[in-house]
């Protein structure tokens, strides 16, 4: 039997999954991520915690097919990181960093692209499909006809900044205006919902909060607050618009939605599904909705899926 990893570097955590060569998760365990210094000890840190498992299951190293490593940016397919600024990292290859100090064979990735591989390959995404996760942002990754879609320079999969509003004056962290992620995101979601309370004269129990979260916004809008609903509504807008205009280009067959979706639940499915249904090319109006069924471990089998489709 051989084995690999799938490695999830998140920002304060890094997840290890240790996998069989028929896709079975061994183990799965995760440690802080050293952030400082630039992030210059993330690699090493990851290379020693490879090396220590492995010498506690007594798996040699030639039975290693690689490591599959998600990073938060971009990454393009050759393993070159273009800036990832959570980890405090600019331009490097990630991957020549890595085989270097375990002489293993590995492949990175953009963490939301391996999610979306993740869940077509043992969740419930196909292999023609579109993934997008609310986490601190809005993240995506796309599968077409089995295959991960990565784009020139790894950029592909980037719904979050796909401009849903040209009226927006404040610039999103990408320096655009009126990127999706700037409402369907956490502080995306605070920021919608204070500028409801500015311009309308409207009764809400958000009012009475000098300081809220969107779970806040969310409890509110489930208690039928009328300015919370209509933030949410806002926000699912948004999603669904830019689901539909992704659609028209992939014609894929199935949705996952990941992330905070999944918490939020049925309200996020149907709020967003009735606006995808708003803006929908005929062609695409069969497209099926599911949230993601791994959850956070959806990177770490994805990861695994990037080595076996590489190495394997
Ligand atoms: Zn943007």
């Amino acid at each position: 039997m051989r084995y690999g990893f799938g490695v999830d570097i998140f920002g304060p955590n890094i997840k290890f999954g240790f996998f069989d060569e028929d896709g079975n998760l061994i183990d799965k365990w995760k440690i802080a991520a050293p952030v400082l210094n630039e992030g210059s000890q993330i690699i090493p840190t990851v290379a020693k915690e490879i090396d220590k498992y492995l010498k506690k299951k007594g798996v040699s190293d030639d039975d290693i097919i690689g490591i599959g490593i998600g990073i938060p940016g971009p990454v393009n397919s050759s393993g070159v990181v273009n800036k990832c600024v959570n980890l405090g990292w600019g331009v490097f290859n990630v991957e020549r960093a890595l085989t270097g100090l375990t002489e293993m064979k590995v492949k990175a990735s953009n963490i939301s692209n391996l999610s979306a591989l993740g869940e077509c390959w043992q969740g419930s995404g196909s292999n023609n499909m579109v993934f997008m996760a609310m986490n601190t942002g809005l993240g995506g990754g796309i599968v077409c006809d089995g295959k991960l879609v990565w784009g020139t320079n790894g950029g592909a999969g980037e719904i979050g900044h796909i401009v849903v509003n040209k009226a927006e004056k404040e610039a999103c962290t990408c320096g655009k205006y009126g990127c999706v992620e700037q409402y369907c995101s956490p502080a995306g979601i605070v920021r919608v919902a204070r500028r409801m309370l500015v311009n309308t004269q409207t009764a809400s129990v958000l009012r009475k909060k000098k300081f809220f979260d969107y779970k806040d916004v969310l409890k509110a809008a489930e208690e039928e607050d009328k300015i919370a609903k209509d933030v949410m509504n806002r926000v699912y807008d948004y999603a669904g618009h830019a689901l539909a205009g992704i659609c028209c280009v992939l014609n894929p067959d199935t949705i996952v939605l990941g992330g905070e979706f999944c918490k939020i639940g049925q309200p996020a499915m149907e709020g967003i599904v009735r606006s995808f249904r708003k803006y929908v090319f005929h062609a695409n109006e069969n497209v099926k909705f599911y949230f993601a069924a791994l959850d956070t471990d959806a990177c770490i089998h994805g990861a695994f899926k990037l080595v076996l489709d590489t190495f394997g």
